[in-house]
């Protein structure tokens, strides 16, 4: 399932195209096109209404780029790693890894995101009525149309609530005088309220977008929640209170078929794989698929192991355990007191903790 094509690299980070976004780009040129206040319809000669139209169109996605830069920026500055930027039908996304939860770190980070919109919608209106001054005429408002959408994003992610990035300002703000997990319920519930203010607001006015984007909202905050009860009762548990200790490992050097018996005998269906008493890799039942029956004989586990290895160390929080078999959507993360393997802990374990800690 491939999404989205990357398009290049803008400081190391690989930039992403999603299919809705090449779905609705034509889109977006044919309303400029066909729109006379807040477009080009008015431009008499056809090719120029076009070429204007396409033109604000990829302006505006080369908007959203700089807006998630920015955000990048921060984020790189601090030694974070930004795994990619994709761009949506609605915005972008920049994907970093392990935010720490420094509120003054956040607040920096989620506002200039916002703020490179405003700096470049404010240019842009700038250019549009120096443009005017001087010549009389500014290329039919091109500038004022791309400089006042990004007027709009600013404002619209700054909206105070998640997953809007004035949601992370707001939650930065409060966690500088309350908890971090106090904070983000609170942010949760501004924006939850808010969401629920602006759908009645829609449905009275009969405005379809704005509950359209009260629905986003109200979601995207209701999952920060949910992301924040799970880690709430987890807050002071460590790895090592959770992980199991006696791990079963598997030589490289196991045929398939092997592994399989060892699967059905343990009904366990994930094994670190070692070598030379070294960790080489893991190995999964989904590994395991990839093998017809009839050939499981001929290939080691060796052949089809994973050798990322996702690991935590005993004494981390075991939050980050959690964190890390969400994000990476396995079962398992191994346990490692510096280089040696102690334990494992598999996504029922952490579920199991976080359920009866929060009772
Ligand atoms: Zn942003």
């Amino acid at each position: 399932m491939r999404l989205s094509i990357e398009i290049g690299r803008i400081m190391g980070i690989p930039i992403r195209l999603h299919i809705t976004l090449l779905l609705v780009l034509p889109l977006f040129a044919y309303i400029f096109s066909t729109n006379e206040e807040f477009g080009f319809a008015g431009v008499p000669s056809e090719s120029l209404r076009y070429l204007l139209s396409f033109t604000a169109t990829i302006a505006i996605f080369i908007s959203i780029l700089l807006h998630e830069l920015s955000h990048s920026v921060v984020a790189l500055r601090k030694g974070l790693e930004v795994k990619s930027i994709t761009l949506f039908l609605f915005g972008g996304l920049a994907s970093i890894e392990d935010i720490p939860k420094n509120p003054a770190f956040e607040f920096k980070m989620a506002l200039h995101g916002p703020l490179a919109s405003l700096g470049i919608g404010l240019v842009l209106i700038a250019i549009h009525y120096g443009l005017l001054k001087v010549l009389g005429e500014s290329m039919y408002n091109f500038f004022e149309i791309v400089g006042i959408i990004n007027i709009v994003l600013f404002i619209f992610n700054m909206i105070p609530a998640f997953p809007m990035d004035g949601g992370r300002v707001l939650r930065a703000w409060l966690a500088s005088r309350m908890s971090y997990i106090e904070a983000t319920k609170k942010a949760v519930a501004i924006g939850q309220v808010l969401a629920v203010a602006m759908g009645i607001f829609g449905l009275l006015g009969y405005n379809p977008w704005l509950v359209l984007i009260a629905f986003f909202i109200y979601i995207g905050a209701s999952e920060e929640g949910k992301a924040t009860e799970m880690t709430v009762p987890l807050e002071g548990v460590r790895v090592s209170d959770l992980m199991t200790r006696d791990v079963i490992t598997v030589p490289s050097s196991m045929s398939v078929s092997e592994l399989v018996d060892l699967m059905l005998e343990k009904k366990h269906m994930g094994y670190p794989v070692v070598e030379d008493h070294e960790l080489v890799g893991v190995v999964t039942f989904t590994d395991v698929q990839k093998i017809p029956h009839e050939r499981r004989d001929e290939f080691k586990v060796r052949d089809i192991m994973t050798r990322n290895i996702i690991s935590v160390q005993t004494d981390d929080p075991a939050e980050i355990a959690l964190r890390l078999l969400f994000t990476h959507n396995i079962g398992h993360v191994l346990v490692m007191n510096k280089n040696h393997l102690v334990g494992i802990v598999s996504r029922t374990d952490v579920l199991r903790a976080a359920q009866i800690l929060g009772s």
